[in-house]
């Protein structure tokens, strides 16, 4: 599994439409490096912002924004600003890493400046807790080691043993059993819920069952 492509349109400093293609590896071992170089400020970090958007990044924070609308590109004296900011990482999945029938993963982010927002997998609409969980399976979460930015190394050495585990999880590859661990959880009080309705539906029924069953033997006779 490796990168193969990320595509920007309206995008921080990407307003045209960018195209980046990374070095295919010579050997399942030997994977290149990609360096992106660029005065200060040119926007290097922004296409590292990039990659933990698409993938799903929500901390304002790490994408180092204030409202989720600061990742559209804003404008400048002599371009209008973008309508949306749209993010796709292309993967190749020929070792069938993600658990999709595909050779290719793709995942798109686009969000409009009304805050609408939506995730696609390989072209089809997709919530964004589907790539939490299909990137866990795949091993590629972004919240550990997939992205590391500036400082980064400094905290993983300063990290508390309850953050220092997130690592591990990761790397043990128990966080999409985590996820869906999770997911089973949410579902199983869904029904508890839902059992608990119906256990006062019948409460409030069946009292009046005895009435109705003799009004329903007094018609038959009838
Ligand atoms: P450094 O080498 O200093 O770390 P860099 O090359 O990594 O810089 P970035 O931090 O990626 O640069 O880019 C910062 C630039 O991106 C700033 O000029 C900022 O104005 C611009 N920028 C950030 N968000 C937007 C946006 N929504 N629209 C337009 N420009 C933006």
């Amino acid at each position: 599994m490796h990168l193969e492509r990320l595509e920007l349109v309206g995008f921080k400093t990407f307003a045209q439409k960018t195209s980046i293609e990374f070095a295919e590896p010579k050997s399942s071992r030997a994977h290149g490096i990609t360096a992106i170089v660029g005065p200060n400020g040119s926007g290097k970090s922004n296409l590292a912002d990039a990659v933990r958007w698409v993938l799903g990044e929500q901390s304002l924070k790490t994408l180092r924004g204030k409202k989720s609308e600061d990742v559209i590109f804003s404008g400048t004296p002599l371009r209008s600003r973008s309508g949306f900011a749209e993010v796709s990482i292309t993967v190749n999945n020929e070792d069938k890493k993600a658990p999709i029938d595909y050779a290719q993963l793709v995942i798109t982010r686009r969000l409009y400046r009304d805050g609408e927002s939506e995730y696609l997998i390989n072209g089809a609409a997709a919530r964004l807790a589907d790539i939490h969980l299909l990137l866990a399976e795949a091993n590629f979460g972004q919240k550990s080691y997939g992205v590391i930015a500036q400082g980064m190394i400094d905290h993983v050495l300063v990290a508390s043993p309850h953050e220092r585990k997130e690592f591990f999880d990761d790397a043990a590859g128990v966080k999409s059993l985590q996820i869906k661990r999770h997911q089973a959880e949410l579902k199983l009080a869904a029904a508890e819920d839902n059992a608990a309705q119906a256990s006062l539906l019948l409460a409030e029924l069946t009292p009046r069952l005895k009435s109705l069953e003799r009004q329903m033997r007094r018609l038959d006779e009838r």
